[in-house]
């Protein structure tokens, strides 16, 4: 049993460290291959499907706000003193209506008059804070900016202001134009990318600054801010596309950036790494725990096999195969326990010896098949007529020794009178050879003081004087 639970503990350990090292290996394996998976498909698809959505919501506007700039009819308007504001008003109007904007404007430089669609808003003030982005705006080297400013006279939505300046042919700047629209669809935009797949998309300019981010997850001010990105800022401020990783709070990022020339803008889609490890860390613990189960089963079939095997065992060790009955080793044994029990109880145990007649016959005219046959009909025979607690064998070949408990020997010759009887009247052996089977009995009571074998020697010598005196006889002695 030590050795069977070595076995056991063996295999079950091999097949524990066998199935977590697959685990772990198919685990490392797919954490590559999605890290792989990130950096090589879905940040870039991302990327190119967000420059596309740019590309035709923003790219348009920015077009138009150019137009504007260059046209040679609002040049030649604010050239003109501003005379008759109804004609800028009816032109802001077209173009506000024809391209869907929210707001189409224009100031001028001379006048510092704000001109909407709906002609004349107001007079710029340079000490008005509102007003302080036309006056920024003025000085800055750049031809065309885009702005971000909620409307509060309306619903409070982010409104995208792109704005150009507008120079004469002295390279003078004579005002500014340009459109505003709602960019609630922007908004909409980076939320779908963080919530269906997990990245944060922004937008910064060239010294960083975050210019376009979602509204309410708008943490990042600028690139500086945060020093691992701000070592990065040269790498992600760059006009050539980049894959960028790095670490901040021992969490691993992956960074996708692009440079938008329409806008001036790098977009940069961002990706913490372990929110894509979650399907990966769920299957490896899923892994682990239907790998200790298997382990589990497999160990329990493991017992209850060596445990069967044991008993088969166990069983070929007592008993003989052909007949069942239990072989002169296991006889012995039990017979033994048995005579120890009655020198207690004063109970007599008889011995009877059975001797099939003339079984070499059988064997040599109807084979050893049907011989087979013959000896396993005795024994059923033996067990149908005898007590369950009667030690029954087969003592050799076609001969078999029964030690019955509780029995003196006269009941025990009636017994043996009785099987003789039963063995010679019984039908399917009869069937089976074509005539009757009979046997020689020897009968014997074990003495007390008397030693087994003596008894066996005794009740053997009963069975040969009932051969001697022409079989099929019962001998007691
Ligand atoms: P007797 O009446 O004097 O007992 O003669 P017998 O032929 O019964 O006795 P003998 O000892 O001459 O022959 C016994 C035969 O039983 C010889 C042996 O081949 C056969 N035998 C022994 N074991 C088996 C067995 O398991 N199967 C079969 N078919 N035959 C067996
Ligand atoms: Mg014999
Ligand atoms: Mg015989």
């Amino acid at each position: 049993m030590k050795n069977d639970l070595k076995i056991v503990v063996v295999f079950s350990s091999l097949l524990i460290i066998l199935s977590v090292s697959m685990s772990f290996i198919n685990f490392m394996v797919s954490l590559d291959s999605t890290q792989k998976d990130l950096k090589e498909y879905s940040l870039p698809l991302s990327v190119d499907n967000i420059y596309s959505e740019i590309q035709t919501h923003i790219i348009k506007p920015n077009l138009v706000s150019s137009m504007m700039a260059h046209d040679t009819f609002v040049k030649d308007w604010l050239l003109n003193e501003e005379e008759n504001s109804q004609k800028i008003k009816r032109y802001l109007q077209m173009v506000k209506n024809k391209y869907s904007m929210f707001v189409a404007f224009l100031v001028s430089e001379d006048t510092k008059n704000y001109y909407t669609q709906d002609g004349l808003l107001e007079t710029l003030d340079k000490d008005n804070p509102d007003n302080q982005w036309f006056f920024k705006f003025k000085n800055t080297q750049t031809n065309q900016e885009i702005n971000l400013d909620y409307n509060q006279e309306l619903d409070n939505s982010l409104i995208m202001f792109i704005n150009h300046k507008m120079i004469d042919e002295d390279y003078q700047l004579i005002g500014v134009t340009g459109i505003g629209l709602k960019i609630s669809y922007v908004d909409e935009m980076l939320k779908h990318f963080r919530q269906n797949y997990n990245f944060s998309v922004y937008f910064v300019n060239e010294d960083g600054k975050v210019i376009l981010s979602e509204r309410k997850n708008n943490n990042l001010k600028n690139l500086t801010d945060i020093p691992e990105l701000a070592k990065l800022k040269e790498q992600i401020v760059s006009k050539k596309a980049n894959v960028i990783e790095y670490s901040k709070n021992d969490m691993k990022y992956l960074l996708k950036t692009k440079y938008v020339p329409e806008l001036d803008l790098y977009l940069i889609v961002e990706a913490k790494i372990d929110d894509f490890m979650n399907t990966e860390y769920n299957t490896f613990y899923i892994n682990l725990f239907i790998s200790l189960i298997v382990t589990i089963i497999i160990t329990f079939i493991i017992i209850y096999s060596i445990k069967g095997f044991n008993k088969r065992l166990e069983y070929f060790a007592n008993n003989d195969p052909l007949t069942n009955l239990l072989n002169r080793r296991s006889f012995n044994d039990n017979l033994n326990t048995f005579t120890k029990l009655s020198k207690r109880t004063q109970k007599p145990i008889s011995l009877l010896f059975l001797d099939i007649d003339n079984f070499k016959t059988i064997n040599d005219t109807l084979g050893h098949k049907t011989g087979d046959e013959v000896l396993k009909r005795v024994s059923s025979i033996l067990r149908e007529n005898l007590r369950q607690t009667d030690i029954k064998s087969r003592w050799g070949g076609e001969e078999f020794i029964i030690a019955l408990i509780n029995t003196d020997s006269k009941e025990a010759t009636e017994i043996a009178q009785k099987l003789k009887e039963k063995l010679e009247n019984d039908l399917s052996l009869i069937k089976l050879v074509n005539k009757p089977i009979t046997g020689s009995f020897g009968v014997t009571k074990i003495k007390a003081e008397e030693s087994i074998s003596l008894a066996i020697v005794r009740v053997d010598n009963a069975m040969y004087e009932a051969k001697k005196s022409g079989k099929n006889k019962v001998v007691l002695k």
